[in-house]
């Protein structure tokens, strides 16, 4: 097989919460202050992606731990008439350093197209912000036996311009639609299977060189009792977790199971 399971040892491991529509300011910063001393001997990098008004509080909190911040979407202009948009120059400039593009409730509930995702992307890349792509076939696209056609689609299109050099920050997250917030995890075999195609495709379109370099996460339903299997799947570098990052012990939980020896 081209995508040989070597380049594990060599990538960054991530554990990424996505906190969604939940916790205020002062819940944020309860959270925070919960998970760090739970996750300072982490063996992986941890990030806590929050919402917008949590962003400096938890930049905050997280001071002088290892937990770093993310947002959960930016906008792709520098600034103007775009109401109740953020753009990635106000999110670097206090602190955030990670950012969710792409989630599957983005393009389900506010009309996020490929198109957007790769705006955003480029722009959260061009402001020196990690952007953590996501991509995942419907529960009908999987039925239809088109998850591969899905997926590189949506890989050609949301990194459509971004440079070799720019895909070193570059995180892709695989979400299986059907498998968010509904209990339902893909199987460890599942998520390989597609986290090994994507790399695939960065192969396709980058060189296997850079394509061995990219973190892909898993993401959808990852939890405490199922991150171990996952996560050491050859192609498996880290997970975006929902829920379970609502809960102190939970993530910790999860961040925990990637210390072992590949
Ligand atoms: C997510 O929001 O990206 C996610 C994977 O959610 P959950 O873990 O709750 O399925």
């Amino acid at each position: 097989m081209l995508i040989d399971s070597i380049g594990k040892s060599f990538r960054k491991t991530i554990i990424a919460g996505n906190w969604k529509m939940n916790k205020t300011p002062s819940e944020a910063k309860a959270l925070i202050e919960e998970i760090a001393p739970l996750v300072k001997d982490a063996k992986c990098e941890v990030v806590c992606c929050v919402p917008y008004v949590d962003l400096a509080t938890a930049i905050e909190a997280a001071k002088d731990t290892n937990i770093k911040i993310g947002a959960e979407n930016c906008h792709w202009a520098e600034s103007g008439a775009f109401t109740g948009e953020i753009s990635t120059a106000m999110l670097k400039e206090i602190g955030v350093e990670y950012v969710v593009i792409g989630h599957s409730e983005r393009r389900q509930y506010f009309g996020e197209t490929d198109e957007t995702v790769n705006k955003r992307t480029k722009a959260a890349l061009a402001a020196g912000l990690k952007a953590i792509v996501c991509v995942g076939e419907l529960l009908w696209e999987r039925e239809c036996n088109i998850t591969k056609e899905v997926i590189a689609r949506q890989i050609k299109l949301d990194l459509w311009d971004v440079s070799v050099e720019e895909l070193k920050n570059v995180v892709i997250a695989y979400e299986p639609v059907w498998a968010i917030g509904t209990g339902k995890t893909a199987t460890a075999e599942q998520a390989e299977e597609v986290c090994e195609f994507i790399r695939v495709c960065l192969n396709g379109l980058y060189g296997l060189e850079a394509a061995q370099g990219v973190t892909i996460q898993y993401g959808g339903s990852m939890n405490e009792n199922n991150a171990a299997e996952l996560l050491m799947k050859p192609n498996v570098d880290g997970g975006l977790i929902g829920g379970a990052s609502l809960v102190a012990e939970k993530f910790a939980s999860v961040v925990g199971a990637t210390d072992f020896d590949y």
